[in-house]
């Protein structure tokens, strides 16, 4: 057979030009010439069988030696080396053959190496995808360590604080009772004052710190009962009337679809995710802004919208704030207050309130154009809470069914 032959005809000459033409080093060269070497037997068999599979084997090997050599490398690939090698083919059976041999043995081989070069590239990119998707596993998992290592330390020095802080609060009750005159005044009240507040701001820290831990380590028990929304939102808006006041803050309280309605959820911890996020509402917004909540009922939930004309968050970090120490900025600029303007604390709240909805079934997300202290383009948070007319642990569906089915359960406070 004319091909064969001519192919046999060339192999020298072909090996020599190759492996001068890309390996460097007469030690790299021997070893080159033998994976040549193998190359054309099997190129051979290719053209003899018309099965350019003969190639997958040896393939294989060089795609996976470039790409774990040099994962990164993209330039590294069996592609060019296979072009080149399609080239010097070309080349060297031009100078060794006759035109119709030449013209026979190009027409035989070329689609052999077009196959090798579809294969070689499929293989490559398969390596390269499986390299990604176990750098982003192994990221995953230091991610997840890093985040298991935060939860240890959020817990152990929540553990640690308690012990000496109730012992400051106890103190400082003792004082305060032992400075009274007979008349009952207090010496010192100023400065007795000065360590409640202290000792009240680190207290509520601490227990944000054993509450973060808890929803990390699914520790969260809600005590299920019935609540109405309006009564959570106006006791908040009675907490903050001071600081409303001072600050010159409108709060609106609008009468939405489900406000009123009776749900059950846990009036404690419900009570702490909305303040949480009214009081950011009004931390994050400038004297003289305004805070408003209204809402809508959807199927099965009712959505609570907290909007503010605030310093407003920038889309990208719009994940970021419902993670642990997700605060922006630097802590250097916030104020001291927890509700003066920008008094920003340790950056638990809102995973603590996110922790607390989802518990519930719920969910909480950010709307915000962008962050400008100056032009205020504010933000809007949206809470969703499934509306749950009976309490999901079966006892207390026990205790609340008969007023449930009766319609006899009203707000007790209207
Ligand atoms: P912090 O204790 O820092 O207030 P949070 O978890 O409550 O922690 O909030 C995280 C961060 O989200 C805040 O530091 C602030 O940068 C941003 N943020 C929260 N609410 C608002 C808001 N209404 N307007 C602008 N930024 C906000």
């Amino acid at each position: 057979m004319v091909v064969m032959e001519a192919l046999q005809k060339i192999r020298p000459a072909w090996i020599t030009r190759i492996s001068n033409h890309l390996a460097k080093g007469e030690g790299i060269r021997q070893t080159f010439q033998a994976q040549l070497n193998e190359f054309y037997d099997l190129l051979i068999q290719a053209v003899e069988t018309g099965n350019p599979e003969w190639l997958n084997t040896i393939l294989d090997q060089w795609a996976h030696s470039t790409t774990l050599t040099d994962p990164d490398d993209q330039e590294i690939t069996v592609e060019p080396i296979l072009e080149q090698m399609a080239l010097l083919m070309y080349e060297v059976a031009c100078e060794n053959l006759d035109n119709l041999e030449a013209l026979q043995l190009l027409g035989s081989v070329l689609p052999v190496f077009t196959y090798a070069l579809g294969y070689s590239s499929q293989v490559e990119i398969h390596l390269q995808v499986s390299q990604l998707l176990d750098k982003q596993e192994r990221s995953r998992i230091s991610l997840e360590r890093l985040d298991k290592s935060k939860s240890d330390f959020i817990a152990i020095a929540a553990h640690e604080l308690k012990t000496p802080l109730t012992l400051i609060e106890g103190y400082s009750a003792m004082l305060r009772d032992r400075s009274k005159d007979n008349n009952g005044n207090s010496h010192n009240s100023i400065l007795i004052k000065g360590i409640e507040n202290g000792t009240q701001r680190l207290r509520q820290i601490v227990d944000d710190m054993i509450d973060v831990s808890m929803i990390d380590n699914q520790l969260l028990d809600l005590n299920y009962q019935p609540i109405w929304l309006n009564r959570l939102l106006e006791m908040i808006q009675h907490e903050f009337r001071e600081t409303i006041s001072e600050r010159h803050l409108g709060f609106i309280l609008r009468p939405f679809p489900g406000l009123q309605e009776m749900t059950f959820g846990d009036e404690e911890r419900l009570y702490q995710a909305l303040r949480n996020v009214i009081s950011n509402a009004i931390k994050y917004t400038p004297d003289g802004g305004t805070i408003s909540v209204d809402g809508r009922t959807l199927p099965g939930f009712v959505e609570i919208i907290v909007a503010d004309t605030g310093i407003g968050i920038d889309p990208e970090d719009h994940a970021r704030i419902f993670e642990k120490f997700g605060g922006l900025g630097e802590s250097s600029r916030h104020s001291s207050g927890k509700t003066k303007f920008r008094g920003g604390g340790p950056g638990l709240g809102l995973p603590i309130t996110k922790g607390i909805l989802e518990a519930h079934g719920g969910a909480i997300w950010v709307e915000s154009e962008y962050y400008d202290e100056v032009k205020c383009p504010g933000s809007k948070f949206h809470i969703l809470l499934p509306l749950q007319k009976q309490p999901p642990d079966e006892k207390m569906a026990k205790l609340f069914r008969s007023s449930v089915e009766t319609g006899e359960l009203k707000d007790p406070y209207r």
